[in-house]
């Protein structure tokens, strides 16, 4: 029995129909293509649960969306990797934290990556703070979970397919209960 996973459940059905931040999907759609593609990657119970859940600061009470309309970024990664952080461990709260981070990184290690990017995504990154510097790549490189919020970032970047059948939020109960921490 796993109270949380009904809370996450209920966020999903009664918010998840908004639209994921200017593309043609929902946040519900995003998040399960999301976890879809991490799973078919053959990725840990914790980062397809990350995957499942690194935009639920989209979802929870917080002002991001609206803010971001008005050219602030509201730091939805900060706000979902806090509310994870009291029902996982660092390995699930680490990847979500760091998601937007790991597009700065990609952005200034990788020529090609930029190119790949969708409109909305490129606006997002000058109010995220732009490509990292020096400095902050060799910090975010040395960050225990580097490699895992590289693979979410990529699997994000591309959950974004109108209309893409993939598996319903309980396909991913059980791995959800399988890293959840004790309350
Ligand atoms: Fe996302």
């Amino acid at each position: 029995m796993s109270k949380f996973y009904e809370e996450i459940a209920e966020l999903f059905r009664t918010r998840g129909d908004a639209a994921y931040h200017g593309e043609a999907v929902s946040q519900t759609e995003h998040a399960l293509q999301s976890a879809a593609l991490a799973e078919g990657e053959g990725a840990s119970d914790a980062l397809v649960v990350a995957a499942l859940l690194h935009d639920i600061g989209h979802l929870i009470d917080d002002p991001s969306e609206e803010l971001a309309g008005q050219g602030i970024d509201g730091r939805h990664e900060a706000v979902g990797g806090a509310w994870l952080a009291s029902r996982f461990g660092p390995e699930v709260t680490d990847p979500v934290r760091d998601h937007v981070d790991a597009k700065r990184y990609l952005c200034a290690v990788d020529p090609s990556y930029r190119g790949g990017l969708s409109s909305a995504s490129i606006l997002s990154l000058n109010l995220q703070g732009g490509p990292m510097n020096d400095e902050e790549i060799a910090r975010f490189e040395a960050f225990p979970h580097f490699h895992d919020a590289i693979r979410l970032r990529k699997w994000d970047d591309t959950a974004k397919i109108p209309g893409l059948a993939v598996p319903a939020i309980d396909h991913y109960r059980a791995r959800l209960i399988a890293v959840e921490s004790p309350r």
